[in-house]
Protein backbone atom coordinates (compact mmCIF):
# COMPACT_ATOMS: atom_id res chain seq x y z
CA UNK A 1 0.00 0.00 0.00
CA UNK A 2 2.62 2.78 -1.37
CA UNK A 3 5.31 1.69 1.31
CA UNK A 4 8.33 1.93 -0.56
CA UNK A 5 11.30 -0.23 1.11
CA UNK A 6 15.25 0.78 0.94
CA UNK A 7 17.55 -2.12 1.24
CA UNK A 8 20.26 -1.30 3.48
CA UNK A 9 23.71 -3.67 3.86
CA UNK A 10 25.86 -3.03 7.05
CA UNK A 11 27.26 -4.77 9.68
CA UNK A 12 25.51 -6.80 11.98
CA UNK A 13 26.70 -4.92 14.99
CA UNK A 14 24.52 -6.31 18.10
CA UNK A 15 24.65 -4.23 21.45
CA UNK A 16 23.04 -6.98 24.09
CA UNK A 17 22.31 -5.64 27.46
CA UNK A 18 22.06 -7.94 30.46
CA UNK A 19 20.55 -7.31 33.57
CA UNK A 20 23.27 -9.18 36.20
CA UNK A 21 19.85 -9.36 39.14
CA UNK A 22 17.15 -10.02 36.32
CA UNK A 23 15.45 -14.15 37.47
CA UNK A 24 17.71 -15.65 39.70
CA UNK A 25 20.70 -13.33 39.13
CA UNK A 26 22.05 -15.54 36.74
CA UNK A 27 21.14 -13.89 33.64
CA UNK A 28 25.29 -13.25 32.90
CA UNK A 29 26.28 -16.67 33.63
CA UNK A 30 23.36 -18.03 31.51
CA UNK A 31 24.95 -15.85 28.75
CA UNK A 32 27.94 -17.36 28.73
CA UNK A 33 27.20 -21.02 29.53
CA UNK A 34 24.67 -20.73 26.44
CA UNK A 35 24.58 -18.04 23.74
CA UNK A 36 28.25 -16.65 24.28
CA UNK A 37 29.69 -19.68 22.09
CA UNK A 38 26.64 -19.72 19.40
CA UNK A 39 27.34 -16.15 18.78
CA UNK A 40 30.82 -16.44 18.08
CA UNK A 41 30.28 -19.57 15.91
CA UNK A 42 27.72 -17.78 14.05
CA UNK A 43 30.35 -14.82 13.58
CA UNK A 44 27.77 -12.33 14.97
CA UNK A 45 29.97 -9.77 16.47
CA UNK A 46 28.25 -7.99 19.62
CA UNK A 47 29.21 -5.78 22.68
CA UNK A 48 27.70 -6.62 26.08
CA UNK A 49 26.69 -4.23 28.67
CA UNK A 50 26.23 -4.92 32.42
CA UNK A 51 23.33 -2.64 33.69
CA UNK A 52 24.30 -1.45 36.76
CA UNK A 53 21.21 0.41 38.14
CA UNK A 54 17.21 0.35 37.32
CA UNK A 55 17.03 2.89 33.97
CA UNK A 56 20.24 2.27 32.99
CA UNK A 57 19.35 0.72 29.58
CA UNK A 58 16.89 3.21 29.10
CA UNK A 59 19.31 6.19 29.59
CA UNK A 60 21.78 4.33 27.43
CA UNK A 61 19.91 4.27 24.56
CA UNK A 62 18.15 7.14 24.96
CA UNK A 63 21.63 8.85 24.26
CA UNK A 64 23.78 6.10 22.07
CA UNK A 65 24.14 6.94 18.87
CA UNK A 66 22.28 4.24 16.89
CA UNK A 67 24.22 4.25 13.69
CA UNK A 68 26.36 2.38 15.39
CA UNK A 69 24.45 -0.95 16.14
CA UNK A 70 22.30 -2.88 14.23
CA UNK A 71 20.57 -4.81 16.80
CA UNK A 72 20.11 -4.38 20.59
CA UNK A 73 19.18 -7.37 22.81
CA UNK A 74 17.98 -8.06 26.23
CA UNK A 75 19.08 -10.68 28.07
CA UNK A 76 16.97 -9.97 31.33
CA UNK A 77 13.29 -10.21 32.08
CA UNK A 78 10.77 -8.13 30.36
CA UNK A 79 11.21 -5.67 32.25
CA UNK A 80 14.47 -4.49 30.65
CA UNK A 81 13.44 -4.29 27.32
CA UNK A 82 10.40 -2.32 28.77
CA UNK A 83 13.33 -0.25 29.60
CA UNK A 84 14.66 0.11 26.11
CA UNK A 85 11.29 0.52 24.02
CA UNK A 86 10.58 3.58 26.48
CA UNK A 87 14.06 5.16 26.40
CA UNK A 88 14.40 4.51 22.01
CA UNK A 89 10.69 6.59 22.36
CA UNK A 90 12.17 9.60 24.52
CA UNK A 91 14.47 10.33 21.66
CA UNK A 92 13.96 13.18 19.27
CA UNK A 93 14.62 10.87 16.55
CA UNK A 94 11.92 8.13 17.94
CA UNK A 95 10.65 7.59 14.12
CA UNK A 96 14.16 6.22 12.62
CA UNK A 97 15.40 4.71 16.34
CA UNK A 98 12.62 2.52 16.71
CA UNK A 99 13.22 0.72 13.46
CA UNK A 100 16.52 -0.69 15.59
CA UNK A 101 15.95 -4.42 15.70
CA UNK A 102 15.38 -5.63 19.27
CA UNK A 103 16.03 -9.17 20.43
CA UNK A 104 15.38 -11.29 23.69
CA UNK A 105 16.79 -13.76 25.04
CA UNK A 106 15.30 -14.79 28.31
CA UNK A 107 17.56 -14.29 31.57
CA UNK A 108 14.59 -12.90 33.97
CA UNK A 109 11.59 -14.52 36.08
CA UNK A 110 9.17 -13.20 33.78
CA UNK A 111 10.01 -14.27 30.24
CA UNK A 112 7.03 -13.68 28.31
CA UNK A 113 8.12 -12.24 24.94
CA UNK A 114 10.90 -14.74 24.77
CA UNK A 115 8.26 -17.03 25.37
CA UNK A 116 6.09 -15.53 22.53
CA UNK A 117 8.93 -15.27 20.03
CA UNK A 118 9.39 -18.75 20.39
CA UNK A 119 5.91 -19.80 19.74
CA UNK A 120 5.23 -17.53 16.83
CA UNK A 121 8.34 -19.54 15.29
CA UNK A 122 5.67 -22.57 15.38
CA UNK A 123 8.24 -24.60 17.99
CA UNK A 124 7.00 -26.57 20.35
CA UNK A 125 6.86 -25.33 24.37
CA UNK A 126 9.87 -25.06 25.42
CA UNK A 127 11.07 -23.60 29.01
CA UNK A 128 14.40 -22.62 30.60
CA UNK A 129 17.72 -23.35 29.12
CA UNK A 130 15.38 -24.69 26.00
CA UNK A 131 14.41 -21.68 25.42
CA UNK A 132 17.35 -19.59 25.78
CA UNK A 133 18.85 -21.83 23.53
CA UNK A 134 16.01 -20.96 20.52
CA UNK A 135 16.29 -17.23 21.18
CA UNK A 136 19.84 -17.68 20.85
CA UNK A 137 19.16 -19.41 17.39
CA UNK A 138 17.09 -16.88 16.48
CA UNK A 139 19.50 -14.26 17.46
CA UNK A 140 22.22 -16.18 14.85
CA UNK A 141 19.88 -16.18 11.97
CA UNK A 142 18.94 -12.50 12.41
CA UNK A 143 15.14 -12.64 10.85
CA UNK A 144 13.11 -9.57 11.55
CA UNK A 145 9.99 -8.51 12.01
CA UNK A 146 7.34 -5.88 13.10
CA UNK A 147 5.75 -5.67 16.61
CA UNK A 148 3.04 -3.78 17.55
CA UNK A 149 3.84 -1.22 20.37
CA UNK A 150 0.98 0.42 22.90
CA UNK A 151 0.72 3.81 24.41
CA UNK A 152 -0.11 4.31 27.35
CA UNK A 153 -1.38 7.45 28.99
CA UNK A 154 -1.57 7.90 32.80
CA UNK A 155 -3.01 10.26 34.88
CA UNK A 156 -0.11 12.61 35.54
CA UNK A 157 0.29 13.20 31.77
CA UNK A 158 2.98 10.64 31.78
CA UNK A 159 2.99 8.38 28.25
CA UNK A 160 4.61 5.05 28.25
CA UNK A 161 5.34 2.66 25.48
CA UNK A 162 4.34 -1.13 25.91
CA UNK A 163 5.01 -4.71 23.99
CA UNK A 164 3.34 -6.76 26.43
CA UNK A 165 0.73 -5.89 28.75
CA UNK A 166 -1.43 -3.82 30.76
CA UNK A 167 -2.96 -5.44 33.75
CA UNK A 168 -4.95 -4.63 36.98
CA UNK A 169 -6.43 -6.66 40.07
CA UNK A 170 -5.12 -9.99 40.27
CA UNK A 171 -2.84 -9.85 37.32
CA UNK A 172 -0.74 -6.65 38.82
CA UNK A 173 -0.82 -8.01 42.25
CA UNK A 174 0.24 -11.62 41.61
CA UNK A 175 3.42 -9.77 39.25
CA UNK A 176 4.59 -7.01 42.12
CA UNK A 177 4.14 -9.49 45.21
CA UNK A 178 5.31 -12.35 43.58
CA UNK A 179 8.87 -10.62 43.00
CA UNK A 180 10.40 -11.44 46.39
CA UNK A 181 10.54 -15.12 44.72
CA UNK A 182 12.43 -13.86 41.81
CA UNK A 183 14.99 -16.15 43.08
CA UNK A 184 12.65 -19.21 42.31
CA UNK A 185 12.63 -18.00 38.61
CA UNK A 186 9.29 -18.18 36.70
CA UNK A 187 7.61 -20.60 38.93
CA UNK A 188 7.09 -17.37 41.17
CA UNK A 189 3.91 -16.80 39.02
CA UNK A 190 2.44 -20.19 39.73
CA UNK A 191 3.51 -19.18 43.78
CA UNK A 192 1.86 -16.18 43.41
CA UNK A 193 -1.15 -17.08 41.72
CA UNK A 194 -1.70 -19.15 44.54
CA UNK A 195 -0.67 -16.98 47.93
CA UNK A 196 -3.36 -13.96 45.44
CA UNK A 197 -6.11 -16.66 45.53
CA UNK A 198 -5.82 -16.85 49.46
CA UNK A 199 -6.81 -13.36 49.41
CA UNK A 200 -8.88 -13.09 46.57
CA UNK A 201 -10.39 -9.71 46.26
CA UNK A 202 -12.79 -7.19 44.30
CA UNK A 203 -11.65 -4.40 42.17
CA UNK A 204 -14.06 -1.75 41.17
CA UNK A 205 -13.58 0.34 37.98
CA UNK A 206 -14.76 1.12 35.01
CA UNK A 207 -13.76 -0.58 31.88
CA UNK A 208 -14.39 0.98 28.48
CA UNK A 209 -13.05 -0.06 25.27
CA UNK A 210 -12.71 0.45 20.93
CA UNK A 211 -13.72 -3.10 19.88
CA UNK A 212 -11.42 -4.31 16.67
CA UNK A 213 -14.39 -3.96 13.71
CA UNK A 214 -12.15 -4.50 10.18
CA UNK A 215 -9.36 -6.70 9.63
CA UNK A 216 -6.50 -5.68 11.53
CA UNK A 217 -4.29 -6.54 9.08
CA UNK A 218 -4.10 -2.88 8.04
CA UNK A 219 -5.92 -0.87 10.26
CA UNK A 220 -6.44 2.70 8.66
CA UNK A 221 -4.01 5.26 9.44
CA UNK A 222 -1.85 3.31 11.71
CA UNK A 223 1.27 2.52 11.71
CA UNK A 224 2.48 -0.11 9.95
CA UNK A 225 4.29 -2.61 7.54
CA UNK A 226 2.39 -4.54 4.30
CA UNK A 227 3.52 -7.85 5.52
CA UNK A 228 1.94 -10.85 6.59
CA UNK A 229 2.70 -12.02 10.17
CA UNK A 230 6.12 -13.69 10.69
CA UNK A 231 6.21 -17.55 10.19
CA UNK A 232 8.85 -19.93 9.90
CA UNK A 233 7.48 -21.12 6.92
CA UNK A 234 7.65 -17.97 4.93
CA UNK A 235 10.93 -16.64 6.73
CA UNK A 236 11.18 -14.70 3.38
CA UNK A 237 7.92 -12.85 4.38
CA UNK A 238 8.99 -12.31 7.61
CA UNK A 239 7.75 -8.90 7.77
CA UNK A 240 9.25 -5.50 6.69
CA UNK A 241 12.79 -6.27 7.67
CA UNK A 242 14.49 -9.48 6.58
CA UNK A 243 17.74 -9.07 7.48
CA UNK A 244 20.20 -11.90 6.68
CA UNK A 245 23.76 -12.57 7.78
CA UNK A 246 26.11 -11.74 4.88
CA UNK A 247 29.74 -12.05 4.50
CA UNK A 248 32.58 -9.44 4.48
CA UNK A 249 30.88 -6.58 6.14
CA UNK A 250 33.56 -5.13 8.99
CA UNK A 251 32.52 -4.95 12.21
CA UNK A 252 33.52 -1.49 13.76
CA UNK A 253 32.28 -2.28 17.61
CA UNK A 254 33.22 0.83 19.97
CA UNK A 255 33.86 -0.03 23.73
CA UNK A 256 32.24 3.21 24.69
CA UNK A 257 29.91 1.05 26.86
CA UNK A 258 30.86 0.24 30.33
CA UNK A 259 30.92 -3.33 30.75
CA UNK A 260 31.53 -4.10 34.75
CA UNK A 261 32.82 -7.42 34.40
CA UNK A 262 36.22 -8.49 35.13
CA UNK A 263 36.58 -11.73 32.92
CA UNK A 264 37.85 -10.38 29.75
CA UNK A 265 35.39 -12.71 27.32
CA UNK A 266 32.41 -10.52 29.27
CA UNK A 267 33.76 -7.55 27.83
CA UNK A 268 33.48 -6.12 24.07
CA UNK A 269 34.08 -9.23 21.73
CA UNK A 270 34.44 -8.37 18.28
CA UNK A 271 34.38 -11.04 15.86
CA UNK A 272 37.28 -11.22 12.92
CA UNK A 273 34.97 -13.30 10.80
CA UNK A 274 32.59 -10.56 9.63
CA UNK A 275 29.13 -10.51 8.89
CA UNK A 276 26.36 -7.90 8.10
CA UNK A 277 22.71 -8.01 7.91
CA UNK A 278 20.31 -6.97 4.47
CA UNK A 279 17.50 -4.94 5.68
CA UNK A 280 14.58 -3.11 4.13
CA UNK A 281 13.16 -0.35 5.72
CA UNK A 282 9.93 1.47 5.80
CA UNK A 283 10.03 4.75 4.68
CA UNK A 284 9.05 6.80 7.88
CA UNK A 285 5.37 7.47 7.58
CA UNK A 286 3.74 9.26 10.79
CA UNK A 287 1.02 11.97 11.01
CA UNK A 288 3.99 14.01 12.87
CA UNK A 289 7.13 14.40 12.27
CA UNK A 290 7.93 16.49 15.18
CA UNK A 291 6.64 14.67 18.28
CA UNK A 292 5.74 11.20 19.64
CA UNK A 293 3.55 8.98 17.52
CA UNK A 294 -0.46 10.80 17.59
CA UNK A 295 -3.09 8.71 19.42
CA UNK A 296 -5.57 9.52 17.46
CA UNK A 297 -8.15 7.01 18.72
CA UNK A 298 -7.68 8.51 22.20
CA UNK A 299 -9.70 11.54 23.51
CA UNK A 300 -8.16 13.25 26.62
CA UNK A 301 -8.37 11.31 30.01
CA UNK A 302 -11.03 13.98 31.37
CA UNK A 303 -13.36 13.65 28.15
CA UNK A 304 -15.63 11.02 28.09
CA UNK A 305 -14.63 7.93 25.87
CA UNK A 306 -16.20 8.37 21.96
CA UNK A 307 -19.77 6.99 21.48
CA UNK A 308 -18.23 4.48 19.40
CA UNK A 309 -16.74 2.92 22.41
CA UNK A 310 -18.27 -0.14 24.34
CA UNK A 311 -18.51 0.79 27.97
CA UNK A 312 -18.71 -2.33 29.87
CA UNK A 313 -21.81 -2.69 32.70
CA UNK A 314 -19.87 -4.62 35.51
CA UNK A 315 -17.78 -2.69 37.67
CA UNK A 316 -16.61 -5.31 39.83
CA UNK A 317 -13.34 -7.61 38.43
CA UNK A 318 -11.08 -9.72 39.95
CA UNK A 319 -9.01 -8.80 36.86
CA UNK A 320 -8.33 -7.01 33.70
CA UNK A 321 -5.55 -7.73 31.53
CA UNK A 322 -4.62 -6.24 28.53
CA UNK A 323 -1.77 -8.40 26.33
CA UNK A 324 -0.41 -8.04 22.51
CA UNK A 325 1.49 -10.86 23.03
CA UNK A 326 1.01 -14.67 23.12
CA UNK A 327 2.48 -15.53 26.02
CA UNK A 328 2.01 -13.57 29.96
CA UNK A 329 4.44 -15.79 31.00
CA UNK A 330 6.74 -18.67 30.18
CA UNK A 331 3.78 -20.99 30.97
CA UNK A 332 1.00 -18.89 30.65
CA UNK A 333 -0.28 -19.06 26.83
CA UNK A 334 -3.09 -16.34 26.87
CA UNK A 335 -3.90 -15.27 23.27
CA UNK A 336 -3.68 -18.31 21.43
CA UNK A 337 -4.07 -16.65 18.08
CA UNK A 338 -2.35 -13.69 19.29
CA UNK A 339 0.80 -12.29 16.55
CA UNK A 340 4.03 -10.30 17.32
CA UNK A 341 1.89 -7.82 14.98
CA UNK A 342 -1.65 -8.62 14.05
CA UNK A 343 -2.65 -4.52 15.22
CA UNK A 344 -4.66 -6.05 17.88
CA UNK A 345 -5.26 -5.24 22.13
CA UNK A 346 -6.11 -8.59 23.17
CA UNK A 347 -8.42 -7.91 26.47
CA UNK A 348 -9.34 -10.26 29.10
CA UNK A 349 -11.23 -9.26 32.02
CA UNK A 350 -12.84 -12.05 34.79
CA UNK A 351 -16.06 -9.94 36.73
CA UNK A 352 -16.45 -10.38 40.25
CA UNK A 353 -18.33 -13.89 41.95
CA UNK A 354 -15.70 -16.06 40.08
CA UNK A 355 -15.22 -18.81 42.64
CA UNK A 356 -11.12 -19.82 43.97
CA UNK A 357 -11.40 -22.93 42.18
CA UNK A 358 -13.16 -21.90 39.21
CA UNK A 359 -9.88 -18.93 38.81
CA UNK A 360 -7.09 -21.34 39.52
CA UNK A 361 -8.42 -23.71 36.61
CA UNK A 362 -8.17 -21.00 34.09
CA UNK A 363 -4.70 -19.89 35.12
CA UNK A 364 -4.01 -23.73 34.67
CA UNK A 365 -5.58 -24.44 31.62
CA UNK A 366 -3.52 -21.27 30.39
CA UNK A 367 -0.90 -22.76 30.50
CA UNK A 368 -1.93 -25.32 27.18
CA UNK A 369 -4.08 -21.94 26.47
CA UNK A 370 -7.01 -23.47 27.30
CA UNK A 371 -8.72 -21.08 29.43
CA UNK A 372 -10.98 -19.69 26.94
CA UNK A 373 -12.74 -23.46 26.22
CA UNK A 374 -13.47 -23.52 29.97
CA UNK A 375 -16.86 -22.44 29.43
CA UNK A 376 -16.23 -19.90 32.70
CA UNK A 377 -18.71 -16.92 32.04
CA UNK A 378 -16.82 -14.53 34.42
CA UNK A 379 -14.10 -14.78 31.51
CA UNK A 380 -14.68 -11.92 28.80
CA UNK A 381 -12.45 -11.81 25.84
CA UNK A 382 -12.50 -9.07 23.38
CA UNK A 383 -10.15 -7.56 20.60
CA UNK A 384 -9.93 -4.38 20.87
CA UNK A 385 -7.76 -1.44 19.61
CA UNK A 386 -7.48 0.99 22.73
CA UNK A 387 -9.18 1.33 25.81
CA UNK A 388 -9.84 3.03 29.35
CA UNK A 389 -9.72 1.91 32.36
CA UNK A 390 -10.79 3.87 35.09
CA UNK A 391 -9.76 2.41 38.77
CA UNK A 392 -12.39 3.00 41.49
CA UNK A 393 -11.28 1.23 44.06
CA UNK A 394 -8.74 3.92 45.90
CA UNK A 395 -6.06 1.45 46.07
CA UNK A 396 -4.05 -0.76 44.09
CA UNK A 397 -1.60 -1.51 41.59
CA UNK A 398 -1.41 -1.82 37.61
CA UNK A 399 1.16 -3.25 35.96
CA UNK A 400 2.40 -2.06 32.35
CA UNK A 401 4.65 -4.80 30.88
CA UNK A 402 5.23 -6.53 34.48
CA UNK A 403 6.20 -3.07 35.59
CA UNK A 404 4.73 -1.07 38.10
CA UNK A 405 3.13 2.09 37.26
CA UNK A 406 0.92 4.83 38.46
CA UNK A 407 -1.71 4.09 40.07
CA UNK A 408 -5.42 5.64 38.42
CA UNK A 409 -6.59 6.25 35.35
CA UNK A 410 -4.88 4.63 32.51
CA UNK A 411 -5.77 4.66 28.62
CA UNK A 412 -3.97 3.02 25.55
CA UNK A 413 -4.19 2.55 21.66
CA UNK A 414 -2.30 0.12 19.56
CA UNK A 415 0.70 1.38 16.71
CA UNK A 416 0.52 -1.98 14.76
CA UNK A 417 4.14 -2.96 13.90
CA UNK A 418 5.79 0.24 15.12
CA UNK A 419 9.14 -1.51 16.42
CA UNK A 420 11.13 -4.40 14.63
CA UNK A 421 11.46 -8.04 16.61
CA UNK A 422 14.17 -10.15 15.74
CA UNK A 423 11.88 -13.51 15.54
CA UNK A 424 11.37 -16.58 13.54
P1 LIG B 1 12.72 -10.09 35.95
O1 LIG B 1 12.02 -10.89 34.93
O2 LIG B 1 13.56 -10.96 36.81
O3 LIG B 1 11.76 -9.23 36.71
P2 LIG B 1 13.46 -7.70 34.50
O4 LIG B 1 14.23 -7.57 33.26
O5 LIG B 1 11.99 -7.50 34.41
O6 LIG B 1 13.75 -9.12 35.17
O7 LIG B 1 14.10 -6.67 35.51
C1 LIG B 1 13.54 -6.39 36.75
C2 LIG B 1 13.72 -4.93 37.10
O8 LIG B 1 15.08 -4.63 37.28
C3 LIG B 1 13.24 -4.00 36.01
O9 LIG B 1 12.46 -3.00 36.63
C4 LIG B 1 14.50 -3.40 35.45
O10 LIG B 1 14.27 -2.09 34.99
C5 LIG B 1 15.39 -3.38 36.65
N1 LIG B 1 16.85 -3.38 36.41
C6 LIG B 1 17.52 -3.44 35.24
N2 LIG B 1 18.86 -3.51 35.45
C7 LIG B 1 19.03 -3.45 36.79
C8 LIG B 1 20.19 -3.47 37.65
N3 LIG B 1 21.41 -3.54 37.16
N4 LIG B 1 19.98 -3.43 38.97
C9 LIG B 1 18.73 -3.37 39.48
N5 LIG B 1 17.61 -3.35 38.74
C10 LIG B 1 17.74 -3.38 37.41
MG1 LIG C 1 10.16 -8.12 35.33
Amino acid sequence: DGVVYSEVRRPCRTMILVNPHSGRGQALQLFTGHIQGMLTEASVPYTLVLTEHQNHARELVKKADLSQWDALVIMSGDGLLFEVINGLMDREDWQEAIQTPLGILPGGSGNALAASVHHYSQSPPAWNEELLLSCGFMLCKGLVGSMDLVSIHLASRQRLFSFLSIAWGFVADVDIESEKYRHVGAIRFLMGTLVRLATLRVYQGRLAYLPVKEAPKHPKGSIRSNHPPCTPQHPSLCSSLPCRLIPNASPNLSARHNCNSTNSNHNTITNSSNNAITTKRPETQSDNKTGAPVDSLLPGLDQPVPESWTVVKEEDFVLVLAIYQSHLAEDLWTVPGAMADDGVIHLFYVTAGISRPALLRLFLAMEKGAHLACGCPHLVYEKVRALRLEPITPQGMITVDGEMVEYGPVQAQIHPGLAKLICG
